[in-house]
């Protein structure tokens, strides 16, 4: 079966992390929102520049914007099956991903509601790291890189996101509660809703998922 899932849950609760590692066990494709904002932010264009300023007040950026981005990746995958992370995060951006797959006559397989509570998440955050360049995810305490301050994968410099400093963790965990976790509801009224627990360490957290991916059809 192609595996073709959303990934839900608060900044921090360690959506990017389980993702990329179940896409490499599984042979799918990551696509991150953040990721994808995070790129066209650097490239100095005028839209650049209007995405990378909302991503650091911690607020949302435009349907329109971030549904056209994804719409283009899904698109280019053929039958490999993916992980959204990311997206959809409002109620309009879930009706957009409907059409879309609809378009293409593709189907979710699963929502996952990454979880943990909000003391983890302030810990994860502030010491997140990431590589500035290939976006591996790292964490000063939990997963360490072999060299310090290197990424493991591409060896470049790893960087603290201008979001994970403390007066924006704010505002982006107050975004989330508003405009995303409407859509928790939204996807167990659709039968596609799967809770994991991912307080734990990192492994833990991925037999979490690998036992509820066993129960997905
Ligand atoms: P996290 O899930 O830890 O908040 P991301 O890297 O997924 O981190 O997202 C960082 C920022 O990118 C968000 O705070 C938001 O500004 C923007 N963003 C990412 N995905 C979306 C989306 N689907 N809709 C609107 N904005 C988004």
């Amino acid at each position: 079966m192609v595996l073709r899932l959303v990934f839900l849950g608060p900044p921090g609760a360690g959506k990017g992390t389980i993702a990329q590692r179940l896409c490499e066990a599984h042979g799918l494709l990551q696509i991150s929102t953040g990721d994808l904002l995070r790129e066209e932010a650097g490239k100095g264009t005028e839209l650049g520049d209007r995405v990378k300023a909302i991503m650091e007040s911690g607020k949302y950026v435009e349907d329109s914007t971030v549904a056209e981005l994804v719409e283009n990746k899904l698109k280019e995958l053929g039958e490999k099956g993916f992980i959204l992370d990311g997206f959809p995060r409002t109620i309009a951006q879930a009706e957009t991903l409907e059409g879309i797959l609809d378009k293409l006559g593709l189907k979710l397989n699963g929502a996952f509601d990454i979880e943990a509570s909000d003391e983890t998440i302030v810990e994860r955050l502030s010491g997140r790291r990431s590589c500035g360049k290939c976006g591996k995810i790292y964490h000063l305490k939990n997963i360490q890189p072999k060299e310090e301050g290197k990424c493991d994968g591409c060896g470049s410099d790893l960087v603290q996101r201008n979001d994970d400093k403390p007066e924006v963790v704010k505002t982006r965990l107050e975004t989330y509660k508003e405009k995303t976790a409407p859509l928790v509801k939204y996807y167990k009224e659709k039968g596609l809703l799967k809770v994991v627990d991912a307080n734990g360490e990192v492994d833990e957290n991925m037999q979490n998922v690998e036992a509820i991916l066993k129960g997905v059809e």
